[in-house]
C-alpha cells in the first residue's frame, strides 16, 4: 500500500492545487487495489460481480454437431449432382437424443432444431424450402427442393463452435453481464469464484442538510446526495452502508469517520471539502487519515478530498448535487471498479455532433449534461439540457449522458463532434 506522498512522487508535475482530470484518475488508480477476499456464488448471484479466476471450458459447447433449423438432414455432397434433389425420409431425429438408424444415399432424416446430426449427414434443408410427398403405396415419404438454395454444411452448428473444451471461456477480472452468466451456465458450472462485494460507507455533511421526514426550516435543503450516491453504488453491485447526515461538529464527524473506516472498503462523503469551508470536515479527514485536498481543473466539481482513513479509501466529494454525480462518474466509479477486481476498460465515449455552439475554456475538463438523439439523417446529435448549474439535478434527470469536453479543448462550434459518456449502465 503506497502512501499519498509516494504516489505523488511517481506522477510528473503533480499539483494538488491544479490537477487535470486525467492526473486525478491516474492518481486514484494507483491509490486503490483489488479487494483480495474471494467467494463462490451461484450463477444467479453472479450478475455484476467480478470473476476472480479464469474460467476454462470443461466441455465443448455445443457438445455435438446439431441442426440449426427444423428441416431435413442429408449428405451435402449430393447437392452438386442434380438441379432438384429428391430424398426419401428415413426417420426423424428429435432434440435431446441421438437418432439410431442408418442413412443411405438418396435418403434424409427429418430433424428438429438442436437435434444431433446423424453420422454422415452435414447439411439441413429448412422445412419451408421443401415440397413433401406423403408416404403411401409409392413408398416412403419424400421431399424435393432446388439444390441451388443450399451449400454443403448449411444450417448445421458445429460441435464446440461456441466454446471448445479446455479453451478459456472468461478471464479473471471480467464483470459478469447477463450474457456472461448465460455462458457460465452453458458450461454446466453451478457456481463461480468472484471477488467479494465492496462495502461502501456513505454520509452527507453540512448543518443545512435535512434528512427525509425532517421538517423543512429556513436555509435548509433536503439531502439528495445520499440517494444519488446510493443509486450509483447499487449500479456497481456494491454494498451501501447508509450513515445518514452527520452534523458539523468534531465529535460527530470523528465518530462517523471511525465507524465508517472500521466497516467499509471505501468511505464516500459529500460536502465540506471546498476552499474556505467553515466546517470541521476537512480538519477531521486530515486528523484521522492520509488525505490530499485537490482542486481539479474541471467543471462542475473542482474540490475533492482523497486518501485513506485506516485501511479504507476516502472519496470526499463536493456538496453540490451535480458535482457529486459528475465526480463519482469521472473518478470514483473507475476507482471502485478497480477495487472490485475489474480489469475492464471504461465504456468507450461516444462521438456525437453538437447541435449547438458550446462555450468552453481551455485548461479544464467540462462535463455538460446532454441528450443524445438520432438526427433525421441517422447520425448522432447531442443537445445540452437547459440549466447547467452544479446544483440543478433536473437537467441531470433529463440528460442521457455527459458531454465530456477535454482539458485542452476550447469553444465548440455547432456541428462539431464531441465526446459523450452515456449514462446507460452507470446511472
Ligand atoms: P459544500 O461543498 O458543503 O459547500 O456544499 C455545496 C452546496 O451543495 C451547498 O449549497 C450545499 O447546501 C449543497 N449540498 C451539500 N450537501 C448536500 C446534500 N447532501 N444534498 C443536497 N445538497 C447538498
Ligand atoms: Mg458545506
Amino acid at each position: 500500500m503506497k502512501s499519498l506522498q509516494e504516489i505523488a512522487a511517481q506522477l510528473e508535475g503533480y499539483d494538488p492545487q491544479a490537477l487535470s482530470a486525467a492526473a486525478a484518475n491516474d492518481f486514484l488508480l494507483r491509490l486503490v487495489e483489488p479487494v483480495r477476499d474471494l467467494e463462490s456464488v451461484t450463477i444467479f448471484e453472479s450478475l455484476g460481480r467480478v470473476l476472480a479466476q479464469d474460467v476454462v471450458s470443461p466441455i465443448s459447447v455445443p457438445p455435438h454437431d446439431n441442426s440449426a433449423m427444423d428441416g431435413f438432414a442429408f449428405d451435402g455432397a449430393q447437392l452438386a449432382q442434380r438441379e432438384t434433389l429428391t430424398l426419401e425420409v428415413a426417420g426423424t431425429a428429435l432434440a435431446g437424443k441421438a437418432w439410431q438408424g442408418t442413412v443411405h444415399g438418396g435418403q434424409c432424416v427429418k430433424i428438429m432444431t438442436g437435434a444431433i446430426m446423424p453420422p454422415g449427414l452435414d447439411t439441413v434443408v429448412p422445412q419451408e424450402f421443401v415440397s413433401a410427398q406423403a408416404a403411401g403405396d409409392a413408398g416412403a415419404a419424400r421431399i424435393s427442393f432446388p439444390s441451388k438454395l443450399l451449400r454443403p454444411g448449411d444450417n448445421r452448428r458445429l460441435k464446440g463452435e461456441d466454446l471448445r473444451e479446455g479453451e478459456p471461456a472468461l478471464q479473471a477480472g471480467t464483470r459478469l453481464t447477463p450474457a456472461a452468466c448465460g455462458l457460465l451456465a452453458s458450461l454446466g458450472l453451478p457456481s463461480v469464484r468472484v471477488h467479494r462485494r465492496l462495502r461502501i460507507a456513505y454520509f452527507s455533511t453540512g448543518d443545512e442538510i435535512l434528512s427525509l421526514g425532517e421538517t423543512p426550516r429556513e436555509g435548509a435543503v433536503y439531502d439528495s446526495n445520499r440517494y444519488t450516491v446510493h443509486g450509483l453504488v447499487q449500479r456497481l453491485d456494491c454494498e451501501f452502508i447508509d450513515m445518514g447526515v452527520v452534523r458539523d461538529d468534531p465529535s460527530s464527524l470523528e465518530a462517523a469517520f471511525r465507524q465508517a473506516a472500521a466497516q467499509a472498503d471505501a468511505i464516500i462523503t459529500s460536502g465540506g471539502v471546498s476552499v474556505g469551508e467553515a466546517d470541521y470536515t476537512k480538519a477531521m479527514m486530515k486528523k484521522l487519515g492520509d488525505v490530499a485536498f485537490w482542486k481539479i481543473a474541471m467543471r462542475p466539481g473542482r474540490p475533492m478530498a482523497v486518501g485513506r482513513i485506516g485501511s479504507s479509501v476516502l472519496f470526499g466529494l463536493p456538496g453540490n448535487p451535480v458535482a457529486v454525480m459528475v465526480t463519482f462518474l469521472a473518478f470514483v466509479r473507475p476507482a471502485l471498479l478497480r477495487m472490485m477486481g475489474s480489469t475492464q476498460a471504461q465504456a468507450p465515449l461516444l462521438k456525437a455532433r453538437s447541435a449547438e455552439a458550446i462555450r468552453k475554456k481551455a485548461g479544464r475538463t467540462e462535463y455538460q449534461r446532454g441528450v443524445v438523439n438520432r438526427a433525421p439523417d441517422g447520425t448522432l446529435e447531442v443537445r445540452i439540457t437547459g440549466n447547467q448549474g452544479s446544483g440543478v439535478l433536473s437537467s441531470m434527470v433529463q440528460a442521457n449522458g455527459l458531454i465530456v469536453l477535454g482539458h485542452d479543448q476550447g469553444n465548440v462550434a455547432a456541428g462539431d463532434a464531441v465526446d459523450v459518456m452515456m449514462f446507460e449502465g452507470a446511472i
